[in-house]
């Protein structure tokens, strides 16, 4: 069993900087990638510029494997965009894992090899098997642990308050992406807006959106029952940009340039007979005149491919139940992220992990780091350093809004989505 490889899904930030712990500690890695690069899903979001500067958004194996090629770092204080995580960090750092990454290569299925999820015996001794689309067909992978750092890229929470597309949504042409003005800038010059969420991706929406030569109109629809601290921690804030992300967001709403709209949780979208379109709420009101929706509700992990491992989820968050406390939003006021590793990740399936973005489940304000440090601990508990998995090597940066109610001011459970 040992001879198998740890089988890493996904490489993105969080999937390559696993592969870079693997390497360090002599194990044998395979990462299999869905898209045809490193950071596929970092690639759709190019034109967002992050908000951590480059030394909060490189792994420190990663670094490591990356020197001995020559690799340069970028200019530390600076926040790069995500064409920048991508070009600079991510597709060089696969390419000195070399044939350890395959692209085109979907996981499909995770599963104990010969048993499906009820069966108790050989779960200890037999290995995983993981099944695998490419272009040349299945395959079926043998692996002696598998890291999903899968993301949630690929599955955006729906404009439905409930969680569930609104009536009519599927059919109306909603927008699941912040707009990239540089490319789309046709589609929302002039036009009547609606923006809806409160994280970190609506308040870069609502900034690039609001920009006076545009000549839009933006509604912002809330769910909360009132902006509150949407806006952030502003100058405490130990991320300086993540801050002024929120007081620029404050600053167009401050000079009229965004109408909120609060407790707005959407239950149907409806086609006018100019083609606009009007959003109706829960409770009956209407948002009309639209000529583009941008929804910014949040991600939820795609578990589907899971369903034959024993996995121990939070059954709010969706997130591994020892994380889960540390990270609910309607406990935490702010997003501030605790540390947490192997212990907080594990699941009854031995040797299944998850981590990542997907580690938190429906759980806002996910950072690379976290993700960096959670790996760090994960292969260490996978190549049997018990002492080094169960060691804390980070602190987070505080978001500077944390007062111990939770995020959520309106009643428990009425919350929005939030997003990285
Ligand atoms: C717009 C935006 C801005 C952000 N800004 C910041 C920031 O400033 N600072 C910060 O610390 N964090 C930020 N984040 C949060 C987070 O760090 C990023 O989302 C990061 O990309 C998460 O890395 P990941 O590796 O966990 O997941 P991803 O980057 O989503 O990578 C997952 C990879 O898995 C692949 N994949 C998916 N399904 C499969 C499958 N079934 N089989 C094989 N491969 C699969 C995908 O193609 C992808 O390449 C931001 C997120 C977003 C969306």
């Amino acid at each position: 069993m040992s001879d198998h490889p740890v089988v890493v899904v996904g490489a993105g930030p969080t999937g390559l900087a696993a592969a870079a712990h693997l390497v360090q500690r002599g194990e044998h890695v395979l990462v299999l990638e869905a898209g045809d690069r490193a950071g596929a899903s970092v690639s759709q979001w190019n034109h967002v510029r992050l908000f951590s500067r480059w030394d909060e958004l490189i792994d420190p194996a990663a670094e490591k494997l990356l020197t001995a090629t020559g690799w340069v770092r970028p200019q530390t204080g600076t926040c790069p965009t995500g064409a920048d995580w991508v070009d600079l960090y991510l597709a060089p750092l696969a390419e000195a894992l070399g044939d350890r990454v395959r692209f085109g290569a979907r996981v499909v299925g995770v599963a104990r090899r010969g048993r499906d999820r009820v069966v108790d015996a050989g779960r200890q001794t037999e290995p995983l098997t993981v099944h695998v689309h490419s272009e040349s067909g299945e395959e079926r992978i043998a692996a002696r642990a598998v890291i999903d750092a899968s993301g949630t890229w690929n599955s955006p929470n729906p404009l439905g308050g409930d969680g569930l597309p609104a009536k009519g949504e599927k059919a109306a042409r909603i927008s699941y992406r912040t707009p990239d003005l540089a490319a789309q800038r046709d589609r929302y010059a002039g036009k009547r807006i609606a923006v809806a969420g409160s994280g970190h991706s609506a308040l870069t929406a609502l900034v690039a959106l609001a920009e006076p030569e545009l000549g839009a109109t933006i509604v912002w629809l809330l769910r909360r029952g009132s902006v509150g601290t949407t806006f952030g921690g502003g100058e405490a804030d130990q991320l300086p940009a993540r801050g002024a992300l929120g007081l620029k967001a404050q600053k167009a709403v401050d000079a009229g340039r965004v109408e909120i709209v609060t407790g707005f949780r959407t239950a149907a979208v409806e086609r006018e007979d100019d083609g606009r379109l009007t959003l109706e709420s829960f409770d009956g009101r209407k948002v009309g005149g639209l000529d583009e929706v941008v929804a910014l509700t949040g991600f939820r992990p795609d578990l589907s491919w899971l369903s034959e491992v024993r996995l121990d989820l939070d059954p709010v968050l969706q997130a591994p139940t020892g994380l889960a406390p540390l990270i609910d939003p309607n406990v935490h006021s702010c997003g501030t992220v605790y540390p947490h590793g192997e212990s907080e990740l594990r699941h009854p399936e031995p040797g299944v992990y998850l981590v990542g973005m997907k580690s938190y489940g429906r759980a806002p304000t996910f950072l690379a780091l976290t993700g960096y440090e959670q790996v760090r601990s994960v292969v260490a508990r996978i190549a049997g350093d018990h002492e080094a998995a169960g060691r804390v090597e980070l602190v987070l940066p505080e978001t500077g809004v944390c007062g111990g109610a939770g995020v959520f001011d309106a009643p428990a459970g009425e919350c929005s989505g939030l997003v990285g």
